[in-house]
């Protein structure tokens, strides 16, 4: 009998987790699947805990994993996947945001054969206009990095274990999950689904902590913006020569410009130009910095299956 694990990042949704993990275990028991649910408390402030731990109690089937203190949604993902015993795993929210009938649909595709089965969605559900605008332009850098469609991404996946396995050996510590499951090839279908509106609680990504995403993302997946650094400095030089062939000629035929202005705009242009290259250099050398560290990508603290600690039995492998 093949198993089924579908991993839920949680943070602060004690209103979503027990009705996520409730929903899901009756639609996959009618369908006759085995599943597992492993769900990861990403160190919510909130009851979510206590909310899984109930929700284990209920159901043997739900693993539970609860992270010493907040490290983000794609360490909780890495985490779950690095638990999951499933032949095949599968990703999704737990604010019921991507549609768990989808998960069936997926399940075909794998039994069919496909390993790594995208969620893309058909809208982007109800998002502000800036939030749109910014999100287009941070896939599109992120579409040209990858090679692959990225516009309609989303965190909604099922992959087989062998597509599993290779993330999970990936000694990257910073990892873009969306991008990273199409990188790994093997043999991709995709499935539209329809973005839900979120019922309770409310979503955890401010501007700014969604700016900081992108950049983050952008920098561990492409060194494109290295690249801008050289093409900055190649049309800084372009106009250095001109504007020196212009001031030589000025200055043999004895019309020397009174040349404040200028130079103060070029002190100034150039100033900048090289300010901003140095920050994106050392976006990149911070971020080198952090993989060498070799820190661990979470930190467990408790591990609960059916409603018992397993903590001691179970290695906290975190790669
Ligand atoms: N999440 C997480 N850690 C975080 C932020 C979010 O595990 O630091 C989880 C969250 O509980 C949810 C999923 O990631 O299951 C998506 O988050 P959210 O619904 O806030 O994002 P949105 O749907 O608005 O993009
Ligand atoms: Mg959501």
């Amino acid at each position: 009998m093949k198993v089924l694990s579908v991993v839920l990042p949680a943070y602060n949704e004690e209103l979503m987790v027990g009705k996520a993990c409730r929903i899901l275990s009756g639609i996959l028991h009618n369908a006759g699947i085995a599943y597992q649910l492993v769900v990861v408390d990403d160190g919510s402030e909130d009851n979510t805990w206590v909310e899984i731990q109930k929700a284990g109690k209920k159901d043997k089937n739900i693993m539970g994993i609860h992270f010493s203190r907040n490290f983000g949604k794609e360490s909780a993902v890495f985490a779950g996947l690095a638990q999951a015993a499933g032949d095949v795993v599968a990703v999704m929210d737990c604010d019921l945001q991507h549609p768990p009938q989808t998960l069936l649909e997926m399940y075909r595709l794998w039994e069919e054969g496909y390993e790594v089965i995208e969620g893309v969605k058909t809208s982007r559900g109800k998002e502000s206009l800036l939030h749109k605008k910014s999100a287009g332009v941070f896939y599109d850098i992120m579409t040209k990095a990858t090679g692959v469609n990225m516009q309609n991404a989303s965190d909604f996946k099922m992959m087989d274990r062998k597509a599993v396995d290779a993330i999970l050996s990936m000694p990257e510590r910073n990892m873009f999950f969306r991008a990273t499951s199409s990188w790994v090839g093997f043999k991709t279908a995709s499935v539209e689904f329809e973005v839900q509106e979120r019922t309770a609680g409310e979503s955890k990504w401010s501007t700014w902590s969604l700016i900081k995403y992108a950049f983050t993302n952008i920098v561990a997946f492409t060194t494109l913006p290295l690249q801008f650094v050289t093409v900055g400095g190649a049309v800084c030089f372009l106009f250095s020569m001109i504007l020196g062939i212009y001031s030589l000629v000025q200055y043999f035929t004895g019309h020397a410009v009174e040349g404040y202005t200028t130079i103060l705009i070029v002190l100034l242009l150039i100033g900048s130009a090289v300010m901003m290259s140095l920050g994106i250099i050392g976006y990149y050398i911070s971020r080198i910095y952090e993989e060498v560290k070799r820190r661990p990508r979470y930190i467990i603290s408790k591990i609960v299956r059916g409603g018992e600690d397993i903590s001691s039995q179970t290695n906290h492998d975190v790669r």
